[in-house]
C-alpha cells in the first residue's frame, strides 16, 4: 500500500536524540522548528549544555513545552561526557548502548529505539501511538499491551531487515487509514484485520 521505504541513516546520535526528545507532546513540524532554532543559536552540543537554561528554552520554545524539555536536554548532555559523545553506540552491542540511552533521564524505549535505527540503520521499531494503535488492531500484539512490551514482541516478530519498513508503514497506516476513526471501507487489510473482522469497525 505504501511501498518500501528505505532507511539512510544519518549517523549523528546526539542530533536524533535531542531531535526524538524535542518531539515528545508535539507535531514533527514543531519538533523541527525548534530542533532548527536550537542548532542556529548554538554551534556544538556542549554550548547547549551550558547555557543558561533560559537560552535553550527560548531557542526550543516553538516545539512547546520549553520550560520541561530544556532543562531534560541540559540534564541528558551532562551524562554523554565532555565534549558530548555517542558515536561509540555505532559499534557496541545493542543491549549495551540501549541500557546506556535508558539510563539517562527522561529516556524511554521509543526515544533510545529512534536513536538505533535512524542514526544507525540497527534493526529496532520505535513504538508510538501509530504503531501501538496500528499493530494493536491488526493483532500484531495484545492491544492493551504495554509500550514496552510492544517493543519487545514487534522485534520478535520481525525479520531486522524489515524493521524500518514495517515502523515507518505502520505510522503511515495510522495517519492515513487506521486513524482513532479508521477508514476500513478504503483498507487493504481488512481481509485480515481482527479488529475489523469482529465488527468493530
Ligand atoms: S481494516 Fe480498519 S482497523 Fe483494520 S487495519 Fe484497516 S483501517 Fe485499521
Amino acid at each position: 500500500m505504501y511501498g518500501q521505504p528505505v532507511n539512510e541513516p544519518h549517523g549523528h546520535p546526539i542530533a536524533e536524540l535531542v531531535k526524538t526528545m524535542l518531539s515528545q507532546h508535539t507535531n514533527d513540524r514543531n519538533r523541527d522548528r525548534a530542533f532548527a532554532a536550537l542548532r542556529k543559536r548554538f554551534s556544538r552540543w556542549e554550548e547547549v549544555r551550558d547555557a543558561p537554561v533560559s537560552e535553550v528554552e527560548e531557542a526550543i520554545r516553538p516545539g512547546g513545552l520549553g520550560k520541561q524539555k530544556a532543562p531534560r536536554i541540559q540534564a541528558v548532555l551532562e551524562q554523554l561526557g565532555d565534549p558530548p559523545d555517542l558515536d561509540w553506540t555505532e559499534t557496541a552491542p545493542r543491549e549495551e548502548s540501549l541500557e546506556f540511552l535508558l539510563s539517562l533521564p527522561g529516556v524511554g524505549r521509543k526515544t533510545a529505539a529512534c536513536v538505533l535505527i535512524f542514526t544507525w540503520g540497527i534493526p529496532e521499531i520505535p513504538v508510538d501511538v501509530h504503531v501501538h494503535r496500528v499493530g494493536g488492531r491488526l493483532g500484531l500484539f495484545p492491544e492493551k499491551a504495554s509500550f514496552e512490551r510492544v517493543h519487545d514482541e514487534m522485534l520478535a516478530i520481525v525479520d531486522p531487515e524489515d524493521a524500518y519498513e514495517l515502523h515507518m508503514n505502520l505510522i503511515r497506516h495510522g495517519r492515513v487509514l487506521c486513524r482513532p476513526k479508521p477508514r476500513c471501507g478504503e483498507c487493504e487489510l481488512r481481509r485480515m484485520c481482527p479488529w475489523y473482522r469482529a465488527g468493530r469497525k
